[in-house]
């Protein structure tokens, strides 16, 4: 189910980064664990009443000159216009309402998007009385928060939870693959699709589906029905905004939500930077599958060694994907480009897999046998059985003793042998411990 997207805007220093981390706080405490997650997060995952959005911080573009400020708050709009199903319009009770608050209010006000306005920095009784003066932007009851203190974030919550849209239906049927393609501006994704849909015996559908501003463009090879999302988001149309970090990560992360594989393009000339890290992190967040593209290697200086270092340099940059395969290829010539749909198909086909449950239970109690589980303070936590309960991405509950005694090293010892196993390969999987004695 693809999540909604909630962006904040507002003026630099009103406090937008600070709420932004009280909102995706708790998730992350889990997240950040993983090794090779980077810590620099620019979007993050919110819950809140069992509903789950994906939001991202538009502050921090940075301009030159003069008009600064004023310039890269109208791009953080227009950035978050563009792309995101609920705007925060976050303001500051500190500094009161100000000239370019409203400026900035009516620009959001034409594009007809749901807006909640909070006003930040309401730490004392005093403060609190500044924020009617937000009435005056006409957006309905402000919302008072304090991001340093926490106060008001569940009410903020609250009112961004209301204003989300319905979850959409499923556009294509269940047998159709949806494919993501993202990557920096540059990386060859555009060359890549039409590399893709040029290929002998792929059959193009006419019928292209749509949401909203996404074009999607379904095809057929070897009898397997796929589909590229969002291969409109891909053509340059050269606004300002359009170069920015935030703006590719946006429209990556709402192309994820909608896929089931995700290929990660890289340019094998220029290599892996932080920007690449930022959307692989947001695919397997969110769950799906994964492989890396590596693109341009008919311009890369080869020996028999540049292949392998290349993909350890994948590996030492993206230390929470292992599962992920590697295909190096020239959508420009062309060369490889044959490996790559046969690599959608069978990590697909690994994300929608399914395990039965006597053969989980074979492999965890052979793991169990090999290498026991730790204990704490004397206690043994004992497992009693495991069971997968989701596909897409794999999802395996272990029934235990004390859920508390489960280690993170133990856990990946499990993952491992499980991979093992059963393969798995292009999906992450995800164990959950709980307690069943
Ligand atoms: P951004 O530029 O909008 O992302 O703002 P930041 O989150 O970086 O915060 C700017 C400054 O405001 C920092 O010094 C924060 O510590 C401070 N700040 C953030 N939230 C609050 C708040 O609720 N009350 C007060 N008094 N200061 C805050
Ligand atoms: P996008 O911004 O990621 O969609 O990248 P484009 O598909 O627009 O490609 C950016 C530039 O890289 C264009 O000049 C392409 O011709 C070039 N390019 C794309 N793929 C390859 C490739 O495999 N090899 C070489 N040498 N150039 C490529």
């Amino acid at each position: 189910m693809a999540r909604p997207v909630v962006a904040i805007v507002g003026r630099p220093n009103v406090g937008k980064s600070t709420v932004f981390n009280r909102i995706i706080g708790e998730r992350l405490a889990i997240v950040e664990d993983k090794p090779g997650i980077t810590r620099d997060r620019i979007y993050g995952i919110g819950e809140w009443n069992g509903k789950s959005f994906s939001i991202i911080d538009t502050g921090g573009i940075e301009l030159d000159g003069e008009d600064m400020i004023l310039k890269s708050i109208r791009m953080q709009a227009e950035l978050a216009m563009e792309e995101a199903d609920v705007i925060v319009f976050m303001c500051d009770a500190k500094s009161g309402l100000t000239q370019s608050d409203e400026e900035v209010a009516n620009l959001l006000y034409r594009s007809g998007k749901p807006i909640v306005i909070a006003v930040n920095k309401v730490d004392n009784m005093e403060r609190a009385d500044h924020i009617y003066e937000f009435y005056n932007l006409g957006f309905g009851d402000p919302i008072g928060v304090s991001g340093s203190h926490g106060m008001g974030v569940g009410d903020l919550l609250d009112a961004i939870v209301e204003k989300l849209p319905e979850l959409e239906e499923e556009e294509y049927d269940e047998d159709v693959i949806r494919v993501a393609l993202i990557g920096r501006p540059n990386v060859g994704k555009s060359s890549l699709v039409n590399a893709i849909l040029g290929e002998e015996r792929v059959i193009v559908s006419d019928v292209a589906g749509t949401t909203r501003d996404a074009i999607d463009t379904p095809f057929e090879k070897d009898g397997q029905r796929y589909v590229l999302i969002d291969t409109a988001g891909m053509r340059k149309r050269g606004k300002v905004y359009e170069t920015t970090e935030k703006y590719s990560v946006m429209r990556a992360m709402k192309a994820i939500e909608r896929a089931d594989v995700v290929l990660i393009v890289i340019n094998g000339e220029e290599g892996i930077i932080e920007q690449d890290k930022h959307i692989a992190g947001y695919a397997y967040e969110a769950g799906r599958a994964s492989a890396f593209v590596v693109n341009k290697w008919d311009i890369v200086e080869k020996d028999d060694k540049t292949m392998k270092n290349f993909e350890q340099k994948i590996r030492d940059h993206f230390l929470f994907m292992t599962y992920a395969p590697v295909v190096f290829l020239s959508a420009l010539t062309k060369q490889r480009l044959q490996k790559l749909l046969p690599v959608v198909k069978h990590v697909a086909e690994q994300h929608n897999r399914r395990v039965q449950t006597h053969l989980l239970n074979d492999v965890i109690s052979d793991a169990v046998a090999i290498n026991p589980p730790p204990t704490d303070k004397g206690r043994r936590m004992r497992i009693n059985y495991a069971t997968q309960v989701t596909v897409k991405p794999p999802t395996i509950v272990v029934f235990v003793n004390d859920p508390d005694l489960m280690h993170f090293s133990y856990e990946r010892y499990l993952e491992n042998k499980i991979r093992a196993a059963f393969d798995f390969e292009g999906t992450p999987i995800r164990l959950f411990t709980r307690r069943k004695s």
